[in-house]
């Protein structure tokens, strides 16, 4: 285990931070003199935690500084006043910030997703290098050059530079809650559907592909075929190609300098949660949206690809698009204060009469040979649904605590949250997002 990552950190050290990831038992003992190899000194370390990542690792974690007498502080970050959760948010990044410049430290992450990225966001600010020591493989953030930051209300993917170390210790992480490690598994079935959208807004809007970057994200999903039932159980080479498959599709963001490839309308489905449904994410957890979001775009995309563009009328299509400003009214009246932040982004697609004709008139053009590609980029629902199912992530909306008409809503309004081309985008523009929006829904449950 572990060739297939260590070959491309080798293969792309010129374009990425990350030097070493070391995911084996009790990893953590070693972490003093991992830190030593790859820190130069003077080696002063910020331990970042929160409760209870600090009951998960923090301890062994400051055992192991301390048993190589490297000097360190530590600082527990805590939930805003009235929340449960902690947010990604910039003020946690601003307080990070604050103490790695005041102590002249190190950033030392010791849990998941949310100080996972506080830390690098800080530690990219101030131009530091930083390490991470996972506490659960339940989002593949790790090796990523982008950090994920609730910016005015919004969660914004904000460069960055990916950590310098990850240290995977399976002691550890074979101890993470079920629903966290079902979370990470789900988070990388979004590929699956987003390498559609990548094709789709490569062809449509001109984004770019890059087919070296799309190997890497297969590398990363297909070390876990067959290894489902493996990950619900949590058996330790299950875990270690959970923890590997995450690193491998982090690190083709970092290569890739885009999250696009892997993160599409199922990533905007969660974002949606976390921005407009604060009751549902304050509960939830990023992978186990996403993996929902997943099931959602498999179903639209199945919608896509038994449509033809026989039944496109583009002039129709074009006089139907409500003017600006009486969109930009329901923009306002939906997203209440967070409408100037979801504008910005809506209007960063042209779809004005002109562009939107050149759009469809291409997607007319292509549509046989794009069919084709995108029929074989997204996965079928039913097997992302085993897939789901087997890896002990959820496989209804309901298990979000979502009713069938938010469901529908978020598949309706997410489009609007970012500048970045969809199967939501495309399915508005041909007039058929609605319709589709609720039939996704409805198979959800159906056998
Ligand atoms: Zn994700």
């Amino acid at each position: 285990m572990g060739e297939v990552l260590d070959n491309l950190l080798e293969r792309y050290a010129e374009r990425v931070a990350t030097r070493r990831v070391v995911i084996e038992p009790g990893a953590v003992s070693r972490l003093g003199a991992l830190l030593k190899s790859h820190f130069d000194e003077p080696r002063k370390f910020l331990v970042l935690a929160d409760a209870n990542t600090w009951d998960a690792a923090g301890r062994a974690v400051a055992s192991a500084l301390e048993a190589e007498k490297l000097p360190f502080q530590t600082l527990i970050l805590e939930p805003r006043r009235g929340q449960a959760k902690l947010h990604p948010d910039e003020r946690l990044v601003e307080q990070t910030a604050e103490r790695l410049r005041e102590t002249g430290a190190l950033g030392l992450a010791v849990g998941a997703g949310t100080i996972n990225d506080v830390t690098k966001a800080a530690s990219f600010n101030l131009d530091r290098p930083y390490a991470v020591v996972a506490t659960a493989p339940s989002m593949n953030g790790w090796t990523s050059a982008i950090a994920a930051v609730v910016v005015n209300g919004l969660k914004m993917t904000l460069s960055s530079r990916a950590p310098v170390l990850v240290v995977g210790d399976l002691d550890i992480l074979a101890r993470a809650p079920e629903r966290m490690v079902g979370a990470g598994f789900a988070d990388l079935t979004a590929k699956w559907v987003a390498a559609g959208d990548w094709r789709l807004a490569d062809r449509l809007v001109g984004s770019g592909y890059d087919p070296e970057v799309e190997e890497i994200s297969k590398a990363a999903i297909e070390l876990l075929d067959g290894w489902e039932e493996g990950v619900a159980e949590r058996r330790p080479e299950a875990l270690e190609r959970l923890m590997e498959a995450l690193c491998i599709s982090g690190l083709s963001m970092a290569v890739a300098g885009s999250s696009a490839h892997i993160s599409g309308a199922e990533h905007l489905f969660s974002h949606y949660i976390d921005m407009m449904l604060p009751e549902v994410s304050e509960r939830e957890l990023h992978g186990r949206q996403v993996g929902i979001g997943t099931l959602c775009s498999a179903a639209l995309y199945e919608q896509l690809l038994r449509w033809s563009p026989d039944d496109l009328d583009i002039e129709a299509c074009i006089a139907s698009r409500p003017p600006w400003e009486m969109r930009r009214k329901a923009i306002e009246r939906h997203f209440g204060h967070l409408a100037s932040v979801v504008i910005g982004q809506v209007t960063a697609i042209p779809t004005e009469g002109p562009k939107l004709r050149a759009r469809l008139e291409r997607l007319v053009s292509l549509w046989p040979e794009l069919r084709e590609e995108l029929a074989e980029a997204v996965a079928p629902r039913a097997l992302i649904e085993e897939k789901l199912r087997k890896a002990g992530a959820p496989t209804h909306y309901g298990e979000l605590g979502l009713d069938g008409r938010q469901a529908v809503e978020i598949l309706e309004w997410a489009g609007d949250i970012r500048n970045r081309y969809t199967i939501l985008h495309l399915a508005a523009e041909i007039g058929r997002l609605q319709w589709w929006a609720r039939d996704a829904i409805g198979r959800f449950g159906q056998k």
